[in-house]
């Protein structure tokens, strides 16, 4: 009987044994033909198999790695994985902790020859490396590499898909842009500015709130789209421009600031954000103001500007700038003391055009030098011209734009001038403005006192403009003060005003500098200057800029005393 029952056993393991080979020998196979390699188990893709029944039956080494032997079924197997929707379907994510490991999956249902279901089997390529890379290159494509903000291909591209989702909001595109940016570079060092442009994308990255795209756009301009009811320019302002201003050590810089409100939905990204510039540009030279908003009226100045750029070379080769002169008056004995020359612009078809419609726009665009020395050569050749006709005391003032301080060798230039047309410095007076000294003021000083020992007296202009501060007029040596009327009736009220002119001119009494007061309308404001001590008038009270010829003929019914004759004309 034992006999009988071993026999038995040896029986159904020999009749067994070819079909349990068979049917493994079938599986392995799916698989190697599969890959066409029989060390499955070697290779680096990660191969799992489950059966019909969807129960674990076999994964290689790499798989086994990750997944040891705890996998159970198919269901536990696909529950492993992270869903991405903006992945492609194929791809599998596997997170672990704060890692991402990505994989490409291919599945495939093991059939037999007749069709039946046998099983499934589940080819994964690891590609997180790859995928590394890619963003990596992705991101340095779309992010600037110093404030890792997007750049301005991914801003625009960006700013266009947000308003896109919610096109019935109403946008701000705002452009910022560093005001003396470059000459903040060139007197601190490339590093301290980019230290600046780090703490500007610092800002804007504290104050996101995730319903915003920003960026930068250039150099030291930033960008931003914004739902217009989030937007507060305060905020805004006091954040970027404090935050510069704390690390300025006193330079004068701030961050402009244009707006354009998206009317036109239709309108490129680039076009919004060339208008938000635009508006910036209306800002100028205003120190005070930091904030613009686009209108209308900037786009057709800006054609404007367009068009007195193309008609500017024409306008030196036929010589169509002239001088103008605005006579300085002593209103105590009507004595004409000296004259400003003020430059026109005779154009053929435009007529006459004032200095504001173009000194800016060549002041931007590198121009204004060789219009400030032609006017300069035109006034040193009316000043020989005085001199031959036997008038040898005649002086007048002339513009140095702040910008000729760094696009000429001012001194050699002027005194070239001088020389060409042997006429004694102290004929020419130099009209500077306070601005010309916010770069450098050590360079500048000692310039202006390299004029003044060749004889040359130097003027600051515009005193009591926004610019102004009595502080500076310490370090500054200046011979004569010009101070604007105009800036003065800004002041909220009269007394404040009369008070302000008063100090100024003590003041500079204490510094032994004359005072000129400019833009004088009225006998009153005359008179109330005679009073506290400023005599020299130069206003329409007493005549407008006027042609040179007319100038002459006044000096033949008044009276010339040269300033320089004049005791120190601050009485009291
Ligand atoms: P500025 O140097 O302050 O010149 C005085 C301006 O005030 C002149 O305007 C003059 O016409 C005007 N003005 C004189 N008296 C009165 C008055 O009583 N009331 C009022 N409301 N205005 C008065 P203008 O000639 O239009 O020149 C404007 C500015 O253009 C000048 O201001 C100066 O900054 C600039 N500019 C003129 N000529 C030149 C130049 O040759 N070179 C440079 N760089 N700038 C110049
Ligand atoms: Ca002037
Ligand atoms: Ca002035």
């Amino acid at each position: 009987m034992k006999y009988v029952i071993v026999l038995a056993i040896i029986v159904i393991i020999a009749l067994c044994t070819p079909w349990f080979l068979l049917k493994f020998m079938r599986r392995v196979r799916a698989v190697t033909s599969y890959y066409g390699l029989k060390a499955v188990d070697r290779l680096d893709a990660l191969i799992m198999m489950f059966d019909e029944n969807e129960k674990f039956w076999y994964m290689n080494e790499s798989a086994n790695k990750i997944f040891h032997t705890e996998m159970l079924s198919r269901s536990e197997f696909l529950d492993v994985w992270e869903k991405d929707e903006d992945e492609e379907e194929d791809v599998l994510i596997l997170k672990r902790g704060v890692e991402f490991r990505y994989f490409q999956c291919d599945e495939q249902e093991l059939r037999n020859k007749r069709g039946k279901l046998r099983g499934y089997i589940y080819i994964l390529h690891e590609f997180t490396r790859e995928r590394e890379l890619q963003e990596k290159y992705r991101h340095s494509a779309t992010h600037d590499s110093l404030t890792d903000l997007y750049n301005r291909e991914y801003f625009i591209e960006k700013a266009a898909e947000f308003m896109k989702e919610n096109p019935n909001e109403v946008y701000y595109m705002i452009c910022s842009d560093i005001k003396q940016f470059k000459a903040y570079n060139e007197v601190f060092g490339v590093e301290a500015g980019d230290k600046l442009l780090k703490m500007i994308a610092d800002e804007l990255r504290r104050n996101d709130d995730h319903n915003r795209v920003y960026g930068r756009v250039g150099d030291d301009s930033f960008a931003m789209c914004i739902p217009k009811k989030n937007f507060s320019d305060v905020a805004y302002l006091v954040k970027s421009s404090s935050v510069l201003r704390a690390r300025s050590y006193n330079f004068p810089i701030a961050n402009h600031i244009g707006i354009f409100e998206v009317t036109d939905v239709n309108l490129s990204v680039s076009a919004m954000m060339d208008r938000a510039t635009l508006a910036i540009s209306s800002i100028k030279g205003d120190i005070q103001q930091e904030i613009a908003r686009y209108d209308e009226s900037m786009r057709k100045e800006l054609l404007q500007e367009q068009e007195i750029l193309t008609d500017l070379q024409t306008a030196f080769n036929e010589k169509e700038f002239v001088i103008y002169l605005q006579p300085q008056i002593s209103h105590e004995t009507k004595a004409i003391v000296g004259a400003e020359t003020l430059v026109r612009w005779l154009h053929p078809k435009k007529g006459l055009i004032p200095p504001f419609s173009f000194i800016p726009v060549m002041e931007n665009n590198g121009l204004i030098s060789k219009l400030d020395m032609y006017v300069w050569e035109m006034a040193c050749a009316q000043i020989r011209k005085w001199t031959d006709e036997g008038r040898n005391d005649i002086s007048l003032s002339v513009n140095i734009s702040p910008k000729d301080f760094y696009y000429l060798d001012l001194y050699k230039v002027i005194m070239d001038l001088v020389r060409k047309y042997e006429i004694p410095p102290s004929r020419l007076r130099l009209e500077i403005t306070e601005s010309a000294f916010a770069i450098d003021l050590k360079k500048q000083v000692e310039l202006v006192e390299k004029l003044q020992e060749a004889g040359f007296i130097v003027e600051m202009d515009d005193f009591g403009s926004a610019y102004s501060t009595l502080n500076t007029l310490k370090d500054i040596p200046v011979d004569v003060l010009k101070m604007d009327m105009k800036f003065m009736a800004k002041a909220a009220d009269a007394d404040r005003s009369a008070n302000i002119i008063q100090m100024i001119v003590g003041m500079a009494d204490k510094l032994r500098m004359d005072v000129i007061a400019e833009g004088v309308e009225t006998k009153e404001q005359a008179d109330f200057l005679g009073s506290v001590g400023c005599d020299i008038i130069q206003g329409y009270y007493y005549a407008k800029p006027m042609p040179v010829d007319e100038f002459e003929e006044m000096l033949k019914k008044y009276e010339y005393k040269d300033m320089t004759e004049l005791e120190h004309h601050v009485t009291k």
